[in-house]
């Protein structure tokens, strides 16, 4: 589904991402572990164009995501990401946030789109705020509501960057149990996270990363949290 294949990124002179292998396979919940700075957002972010490669192959169904039959705009529609700051738009309502990249990109009608919104708010237990603003919400809240978001594109993969560091402790445990349910529907996830007890219990593999490098990925993930 997503290979890396001798993957470089540089910014200017810092060499963030080195000779990076990776594959990525349909249905894998895969956590992305390893100290601040190692280069796991910029490995997560290349996946769906927010940062260009510098050098080597990034595969996305089988397109090199730098030839000229590939399109970014595709690619978004497959790949679906969740930052640590949630990113909602402001000025839109919890259900405006929800539809709007459904009814624009993907051409649904208002109708149809609000029917997937409504599924996806109360899957995730927030259909009740339909109608609020996110300012008005809490981090937890709010972070439920993007993962809501991220599905409504009906995407291949769910990336999410570090979902619950922004998050007050009290609300980290509501956004990891839709997390899990996700999981265990079969839904493809790439996870960049701090929280190993999730990556314990939710993880089909690990990939450890430090100083730009691949060190390890495992799927003996139970072996590998006792090592
Ligand atoms: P991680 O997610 O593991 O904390 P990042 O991928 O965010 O790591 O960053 C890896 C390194 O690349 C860090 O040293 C960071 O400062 C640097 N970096 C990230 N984004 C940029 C950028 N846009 N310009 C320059 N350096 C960057
Ligand atoms: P977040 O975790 O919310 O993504 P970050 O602090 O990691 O916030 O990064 C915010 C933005 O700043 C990103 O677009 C990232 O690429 C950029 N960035 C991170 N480190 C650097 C750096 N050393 N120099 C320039 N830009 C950076």
């Amino acid at each position: 589904m997503i290979e890396f294949k001798n993957v470089e990124k540089y910014y200017g002179k810092f060499h963030a991402l080195k000779n990076i292998n990776l594959h990525f396979e349909k249905g894998e919940v895969v956590v992305v572990i390893g100290p601040s700075g190692s280069g796991k957002s910029t490995m997560l972010r290349t996946i769906n164009g927010l940062e260009t490669i510098s050098s080597g192959e990034l595969l996305i169904d089988g397109v090199n995501i730098r030839s000229k039959e590939s399109k970014l705009s595709e690619i978004r529609k497959n790949v679906g990401m969740v930052f640590q700051h949630f990113n909602l738009y402001p000025n839109k309502t919890v259900l405006e946030n929800i539809t709007l990249a459904p009814m624009k990109v993907l051409k649904q009608s208002e109708t149809e789109a609000n029917d997937t919104a409504e599924k996806l708010l109360k899957r995730v237990g927030m259909w009740d705020k339909k109608d609020s603003y996110p300012s008005m919400l809490s981090g937890g809240q709010q972070q439920r509501i993007a993962i809501a978001r991220g599905l409504a594109m009906k995407p291949e993969v769910l990336l999410f960057d570090e979902p619950t560091s922004a998050l007050d402790p009290e609300m980290i445990g509501d956004v990891l149990d839709v997390m899990k349910k996700l999981a265990n529907e079969g839904m493809s996830m790439i996870v960049v996270t701090h929280e190993m007890g999730f990556a314990r219990e939710v993880a089909d593999r690990v990939v450890f990363m430090a100083d730009g490098e691949v060190l390890e990925d495992s799927r003996n993930v139970v072996e590998f949290f006792e090592n």
